[in-house]
């Protein structure tokens, strides 16, 4: 297999593709391309750099969580369920919270 590596720090495409982790800033420069598309689908800004994980399965499960609430929020106001509405907001916003700390919001 094809593999790429940063001239900065050493770290392997490959690496990146088993550990999610990117060794330097430099690495998001070099490997960019391979890394938008390891991460088409997720989105928001999911980019972390230095030895730290670019999104954590738990963070993805936070953002699919995000996203089926924002879907349910729309359903309530469409159906007109105030109380629910309000409810999800508050769910959503605790979230969003969380989702902002760890970088990926
Ligand atoms: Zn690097």
């Amino acid at each position: 297999m094809y593999d790429k590596v940063c001239s900065s720090c050493g770290t392997r495409l490959s690496s990146f593709y088993n550990t999610g982790m990117l060794g330097c800033p430099r690495c998001y420069e070099n490997f960019r391309r391979e890394i938008l598309v390891a991460l088409k689908d997720i989105q928001g800004k999911p980019f972390h750099v230095g030895k730290k994980p670019i999104i954590t399965s738990t963070e993805k499960e936070l953002l699919d969580e995000y996203r089926r609430l924002l879907k349910e929020k729309e359903n309530a106001g469409i159906e007109k369920r105030f109380t629910d509405m309000a409810k999800i907001s508050k769910l959503l916003e605790e979230l969003a919270n969380e989702l902002r700390n760890r970088g990926v919001l």
